[in-house]
């Protein structure tokens, strides 16, 4: 069977090995010798029992083989955080071009059913063999099904897909119903149907490539880079760094990855006709309004930091690391302290009393806006030069623009009396209301929060 193919029948490989098991680690059977890039291996000199003088002595191991004293093996480490330096003004088909070269049939595409077909088309176009794997959740639309079937179709192709352990299904939705993602969160079932067999997935890999482009997410994909050593997933050699993530569209506008879709007339999933974007599972995934933003139609009822499935939770691994970690938050991970943000003169900082009374008046001179924030977090930063343009194009218009530092001692109070959920947290008080409207969007351009005010004033 064959398993991912260019046009080409020349490049063609085969695929007997990935589709036929899907218990053990399902990719990755093949080795591509001499690998352009590798991480520090360790190897034994393995010999057999019987290559050794004979002994009598019964408490010798009845092993098949005696290990020898470890040797390492100096090899040449790849820096990532170079490369990506030197790939980022590099077209996504040469960074997938690159990808591939390096990796042969030890990375694999991450396919969702999505726009991200574009990474197929790329990978095509290279004219290199390449592999692509698909995580069928049980829970995909029909349309997305029939999209794999058209992909296949379309590229000649074999998508290895990978299944949730049944075992594992059935103990989730006995226990808890099929919907339990609407009343605790998706992050169980995700982690159920997509994460774990993600990781059986990776862990036949060296690499893999990922959809993934900085406009998706604000919030949690503000910082991706085109290559990276995956900070969440274990690849083949086992343990951290032994996995890189490509991205080779980080770099790319929604829009642009549109036109070109298009211009190459590549099938796309009848879904997005009807409204859709980003596409996931079907009870989890909706259309979106012109002007909303793709990630608000994925797990629409929950908080908007929270949207990632797991697939690429290092997106949020700072963050992650600061609220769990180090108590008040007044420093970074390594230990030194974050300078403050939002430095606008044109902007109010709010004291914890000064809040209070804020959040305590029903008849206020003025509404105002105000961010609740840590300075360590990378999406308040993120957000930083359009909240502090948005103080300087409200100064003197009747609105007040303001901050509270809503980290370490004053977190549980933001969290009980300002609906804190993650950082950054957007509240209006209108002018004749004590109760504050939280922003409900991750988009946080000037435009957006500027409609956001002009909808309440
Ligand atoms: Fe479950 Fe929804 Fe996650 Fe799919 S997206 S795995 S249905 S919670």
């Amino acid at each position: 069977m064959s398993l991912s193919a260019a046009a080409s029948s020349s490049t063609a490989i085969s695929a007997r090995t990935f589709s036929s098991d899907l218990k053990a680690p399902q990719l990755g059977s093949f080795r591509v010798p001499n690998q352009a890039v590798t991480f520090s291996q360790r190897w034994s000199s393995v010999k057999a029992v019987n290559a050794q003088p004979k002994r009598s002595d019964s408490i010798v191991p009845l092993a098949a083989t005696i290990v020898a004293p470890e040797e390492v093996e100096k090899v040449e480490v790849e820096d990532y955080v170079k490369l990506a330096n030197e790939l980022g003004s590099a077209s996504p088909l040469e960074i997938m071009d690159k990808a591939l070269e390096k990796f042969g049939n030890d990375i694999a595409i991450a396919f969702s059913g999505a726009e991200d077909v574009a990474l197929i088309e790329y990978a095509h176009l290279t004219g290199r063999p390449y592999r692509v794997f698909s995580l069928d959740t049980g829970r995909l639309n029909p349309e997305t099904y029939q999209f794999f079937d058209t992909v296949e179709k379309h590229y000649g192709i074999h998508i290895e897909y990978m299944f949730p352990d049944s075992v594992e299904v059935q103990a989730l939705v006995r226990s808890k119903g099929l919907f339990s993602f609407y009343e605790d969160g998706h992050q169980e079932c995700c982690r159920v149907r997509k994460v774990r067999p993600l990781r059986r997935a990776l862990k036949g890999l060296r690499a893999w490539i990922t959809g993934q482009r900085k406009d998706q997410s604000p919030g949690t994909r503000s910082e991706v880079p085109v290559v990276q050593v995956d900070p969440v997933f274990e690849g083949l050699d086992g343990g951290a760094g032994s996995l890189v993530k490509w991205n080779p569209v980080a770099n790319v506008e929604g829009v642009d990855v549109w036109n070109f879709l298009r211009a190459m007339n590549v099938p796309v999933n009848s879904l997005h006709s009807q409204g859709y974007i980003s596409i996931g599972c079907e009870p989890c995934t909706r259309s979106v309004l012109p002007g909303q933003h793709e990630r608000e139609g994925r797990w629409w009822w929950e908080d908007a930091k929270a949207k990632e499935c797991g697939l690429h939770k290092g997106n949020l691994k700072q963050e992650d690391g600061q609220a769990n970690g180090n108590g008040n938050g007044a420093a970074n991970p390594n230990g030194t302290a974050t300078p403050d943000i939002f430095t606008s003169q044109n902007l109010v900082t709010l004291s914890r009393p000064g809040i209070e009374n804020l959040a305590r008046l029903e008849n206020r001179q003025e509404p105002w806006i105000v961010v609740l924030y840590a300075p360590w977090c990378q999406f308040c930063q993120a957000m930083e030069a359009s909240y502090d343009e948005l103080a300087n194009k409200l100064a003197g218009s009747g609105v007040k623009v303001g901050k509270f530092r809503a980290d370490g001692e004053q977190k549980e109070y933001a969290q009980k009396e300002l609906q804190l959920g993650s950082f950054p947290t957007i509240l209006f008080f209108p002018k004749h209301s004590s109760r504050p409207i939280k922003y409900p969007s991750e988009k946080r351009d000037v435009d957006s929060l500027m409609a956001f005010i002009n909808a309440l004033r």
